[in-house]
This record gives structure tokens, sequence and C-alpha cells, in this order.
């Protein structure tokens, strides 16, 4: 086998094959993990007029302190008929339209309030407690730039820029599919020699968090005949992710079928543990990845190739998992060929994250892998990777 390429290599190639697809409009609501396909512009500005900051009066602040006629109580969305005239003061509610003629508001605890007269004992500034008009937008500014992974905070944005639906990426349309004669779904009788059937579940939610609409097929036996039939329908989706049967055992037939099917092999084999045997090909526009069986590999090998192409599929501008620093706890040993992603789980400590490998780091151990939040980059070589040195983690979703 040629030289295995490295994690980043191995991701630029994936990534070089990624054709985004089209736009399409969507609810700001249902915004939520879409990929904005064009900017989000501000059709107001934000706020659209001066408004007060507090429950207070609205005042001439040079005029202050003083006694003042309350000559209008304002309510948000209810603003005064008339501009403050000098020497009096106006009622005025949070998020009310600050009168002509103001240029301050006081608030509620800062004065003495008497039905028809307040009174004042400070001096305001101009401009306390009142929200200039476009002073989070103005009108016609970008709001969000396309490439942006809608969230919480990004949906009120768009609401309160105006929009009531925004141009997303579509969804790419993933296909999973499992092979193994081994495998019995989760729920059934398990006979000699079976297991449950677990990568495809994770998998599917994986490609969802990533923002892709996941079609399940079943679970393939390692014969040609079935293995041909499934890979063929899931090489119509936009990526094909399949599981298994990518090694190089007599019973390992993805990729010389999907070679018949048409699919180019990009590579096979990364230098990464778990996951080392981890096939990329392309056929048309269709990505097409085959994981290993083990679930840890199958895990990882999401993690770092599958959930980027996803995101730019669909044109986000952050694709690449980010990589945090932390500390770790307790050594690990490296291995020599190739980066390890040790599972383990983060904490607070003073100096900030520590990272606590747990115990089973082998590759078909995806309950003790459940128990980690982190996976943490151990870089091949010799030795160890000592209690204390600062390492790079990938937060597990
Ligand atoms: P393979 O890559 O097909 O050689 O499988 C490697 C290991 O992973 C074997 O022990 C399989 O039984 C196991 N395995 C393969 N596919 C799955 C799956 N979908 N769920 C759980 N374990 C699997
Ligand atoms: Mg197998």
């Amino acid at each position: 086998m040629a030289r295995l390429l490295t994690i980043e290599e191995a991701l630029e190639r994936i990534l070089s094959h990624v054709r985004p697809a089209g736009a399409e409009l969507v609810q700001t609501e249902e915004s939520a993990g879409r990929v904005l396909a064009a900017p989000v512009v501000a059709l107001t500005d934000l706020p659209p007029f001066p408004s007060s900051a507090m429950d207070g009066f609205a005042v001439r602040a040079a005029e202050t302190p003083g006694a003042f006629p309350v000559a209008v109580r304002i309510a948000a969305g209810r603003p005064a008929d008339r501009m403050l005239r000098p020497g009096e003061a106006m009622g005025i509610a949070t998020g009310g339209a600050l009168p002509d003629g103001a240029d301050a508001v006081v608030p509620i605890e800062r004065a003495v309030d008497r039905d028809d007269e307040v009174e004042i004992e400070e001096a305001a500034s101009a401009g306390d407690n009142v929200r200039p008009r476009g002073g989070d937008v103005r009108a016609g500014d970008e709001v969000l730039p396309a490439g942006t992974r809608v969230s919480a905070s990004q949906i009120g944005a768009i609401a309160a820029a105006g929009l009531a639906q925004v141009s997303c990426a579509i969804r790419p349309r993933a296909v999973v599919l499992t092979t193994g004669t081994e495998l019995r779904p989760a729920g059934s009788t398990l006979g000699p020699g079976e297991i449950y059937e677990s990568n495809g579940a994770m998998l599917a939610a994986v490609l969802r968090s990533a923002g892709a609409l996941v079609e399940r097929l079943d679970p393939v036996a390692d014969d040609e005949t079935s293995h041909r039939a499934a890979l063929e329908r899931g090489l119509r989706a936009d990526v094909l992710v399949t599981t298994g049967g990518v090694s190089v055992g007599p019973h390992d037939l993805v990729r010389a079928i999907e070679a018949e099917l048409g699919v180019e092999e990009v590579f096979w084999g990364v230098a990464v543990r778990p996951g080392k045997p981890l096939a990329f090909g392309v056929r048309d526009r269709t990505l097409v990845f085959g994981l290993p069986g083990n679930p840890v590999s199958s895990l990882v090998g999401a993690e770092l190739f599958v959930r980027p192409a996803v995101l730019a599929l669909q044109g986000a501008t952050l694709v690449h998992s980010r990589w945090d620093r932390g500390t770790l706890v307790a050594p690990l040993r490296r291995n020599a060929a190739r980066d390890e992603l040790a599972r383990a789980r983060s904490r607070d400590g003073e100096a900030g994250v520590e990272l606590v490998p747990v115990s089973g780091q082998e590759s078909h151990m995806i309950v003790r892998a459940a128990g980690a939040d982190a996976l943490v980059l151990v870089p091949r070589g010799d030795g160890e990777v000592g209690a204390g040195t600062s390492v790079r983690y990938l937060r597990l979703a």
C-alpha cells in the first residue's frame, strides 16, 4: 500500500470533490441548522426608531434636574402624537418611541412620579437610556454572510431584520448502508455469531446533525448480489455512507462492487487510529464514503471526514471540525505510524479543560466510547504523550 494519507490530506482531497447543491427559500422559523446560501440583509434600521431602554421619563437632558409636568405616557407601540415641548416630560415604557425634542430617558427608579408631575433630582446627559435608531444594524447592511450555519441567536437576528424567509442551501440527501451477514436489528433475538447493528443509527445521527436528509437502507449480507442492489440505490444520493466490508478480508466486497458500479476511488486508507481502512470515492456528484465496520472507527471517520463534507456540500464557511486545547490527565501511548484519536472525558480544571482518557480504547468498544465527549489527538511517533501535556482535541457533539 502506498504511504497513507494524513487526516489533513484526506480531508483536502474529499473537499476538492464537493460540488455544492442549489438553494431554496426556507421560513426563518425553520432555518435552524441550515446554511445560508445568500447574505441576509436588513430590511429596516434596527432599532427602527430611537427608543427607550428603560421604563422612565423622556426629557431634554439640559433641563434636568427639575420638576416637570407629565404631558403624555408613551407605551411600546404607541408613540406620542406630538413633540416634547420645553419644560415638560413624558412617561415612556421600555421600547417606546422617544418623542421628538427628547434626548434622554430618566429611569423610574431615579424619579419621583406624582401622577401629573415628575421630579428629577439628578442631571441627565443626552443619550442616557436611549437606543439610537440603527444602533444594531442599518437597513441594507449585512446581518449574516452567506455560508453561516443558522443557530438560535441568528434566527433572532434574521427575524428582527424583517425577513420571513431566507435562502438556504438545499439539504444534501444521504444514504446509510451497513454491511455484514452477522448484523441483526436491535430488538430482535441474536443467533450464534450475530451482533446488533449499531453503526447505522449512529451515522444517521452524525449526518442529520450536519444538515443532511438521511435514508437508511436495510443492512446487507456479505454477498455480491445484495451489495450490488443496495449500492446502486445508494449511489443516487448526494452522499453514500457504507460501513463494514471495506478492509482486506475475503468478505470485504464494498470497494470491488462500487468500482463495478462506476465509483472512482480517490483514496483508501488514512493514517489515523481508529479508522485506517477508510475508502473515499466519487461517482458523478455523489460522494462515496466506505467507513470501517468497527463502531468507534466508524464514528471517528464520520466525525473527521463525513461531517465536513456534508457541511461543504451546503456551502458552509466553517466545515472543519474545531480543534480545542486541553491538558491530558493520564499518559497515552503513541502509535508509530498513525495519528490516534483517543476517547476522553473533558472536565473543568484550574488552568482550563482537562482530558481524562476513558478506559477501553479499542475500536469495537462503542459503549466505552459513549462515556467520552472528546477525541484527543495523539500525534504519531514514539513513546507516549505524558500526563500534563497540552493536546488538541475535538469535541464530540
Ligand atoms: P468489517 O469492517 O466489516 O470487517 O467489520 C469490523 C467489525 O465491526 C466486525 O466485528 C463487525 O462485526 C463489526 N461491525 C461491522 N458493521 C457493524 C455495524 N453496522 N454495527 C456494529 N458492528 C459492526
Ligand atoms: Mg464485515
